[in-house]
């Protein structure tokens, strides 16, 4: 059992980044010798010709270069008309979720328990993103049956984090306000109730903003607005610090991103580890957590402008 778990602690790149002392496996020695005893002069120059080069050995790493990195202006990260419909379908579907909630609350002059259950979706928001987020990252590919494409683009969000930050509103928001779409609208049309509508509006609002707000966590403080900075630091939304640490090994902590709330009992309770332990046991799938994050995990850093710098 434990050694199933083993696995997830490989060393990566930027871990090595942080103790490059340890890294140092190999020694290359130059040794040369003289028979020459003229003169004391020339031995002091063979004396120099003993040098030790430390070579450090570093995991392989994925150059991206400009021939193979994503580029900001990249037609996938662009919004089309499709995305923005699904997009305004979404919040359409939103809008009379709440507008339900509201008008509700009015006729009947109960206002406690619509808030207090949109608190709730809110809240739930969080953890049904972490799990989302957790399956997804961990199960399937891109040829999934209807998740297939967020596999994929979840798989592409690891290699390169900063893309998010110019993926365009609609083309990040799309795909889960149409999951939104298609889920809400059925209830907005059953369920009149206030308490209901106001739980369904904020949840699946959350959900379907979600991914706003994880393109913020991965903002730099000083380009985000300040009431973003504010609220992620207050802790209504998901920090920057809390989802970096997603982006470090072990990759298997920091999965939600709507508040983050849940982050800190989910891993401290090692709740995702035990969902593995039974879905491998059960039906023997592995999570790519559990495998060397050589690959699909690991970021790829951009070093052509470092070295062109030095
Ligand atoms: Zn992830
Ligand atoms: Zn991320």
């Amino acid at each position: 059992m434990s050694s199933l778990v083993q696995h997830k602690y490989l060393p990566s790149f930027r871990h090595g980044l942080c103790t490059k002392s340890t890294q140092i496996q190999r020694i290359r020695v130059y040794c040369s010798t003289t028979t020459s005893t003229t003169t004391a002069v020339k031995s002091k120059s063979n004396v120099k010709q003993l040098t030790v080069e430390p070579k450090l050995a570093l995991p392989s790493i994925k150059v991206v270069t400009a021939a193979n990195r994503p580029s900001d202006s990249d037609l996938s990260l662009q919004s089309t008309w499709t995305h923005r419909a699904w997009v305004a379908a979404g919040c359409t579907t939103l809008l009379i979720s709440l507008g339900e909630s509201i008008n509700g609350a009015i006729d009947m002059h109960m206002w406690v328990e619509p808030i207090l259950a949109g608190l709730v979706g809110y809240i739930l928001a969080d953890l049904g993103s972490g799990v989302y987020h957790w399956a997804i990252d961990n199960y399937g590919d891109g040829s999934t049956p209807l998740v297939g494409a967020q596999i994929e683009a979840f798989q592409g969000h690891h290699k390169w984090p900063w893309t998010i930050t110019k993926r365009q509103f609609a083309n990040n928001l799309h795909a889960l306000a149409r999951v939104v779409t298609f889920i809400v609208l059925p209830i907005d049309l059953v369920f009149h109730d206030p308490i209901v509508q106001g739980f369904v509006g904020v949840c699946s609002g959350c959900i379907m903003f979600s991914q706003q707000f994880h393109a913020w966590a991965h903002g730099t403080k000083s380009r985000l607005p300040p009431l973003v900075v504010a609220l992620q630091e207050g802790g209504v939304l998901v920090s920057r610090s809390q989802h970096a640490a997603h982006h470090r090994p072990p990759y298997n902590n920091n999965y939600c991103i709507v508040s983050g709330v849940w982050n800190e009992f989910l891993d401290k309770s090692k709740a995702f580890e035990a969902m593995e332990m039974i879905l491998y046991f059960k039906l023997g799938v592995r999570p790519r957590s559990w495998s060397e994050p050589a690959s699909e995990w690991v970021e790829e850093v951009e070093i052509a402008s470092q070295s062109q710098a030095q």
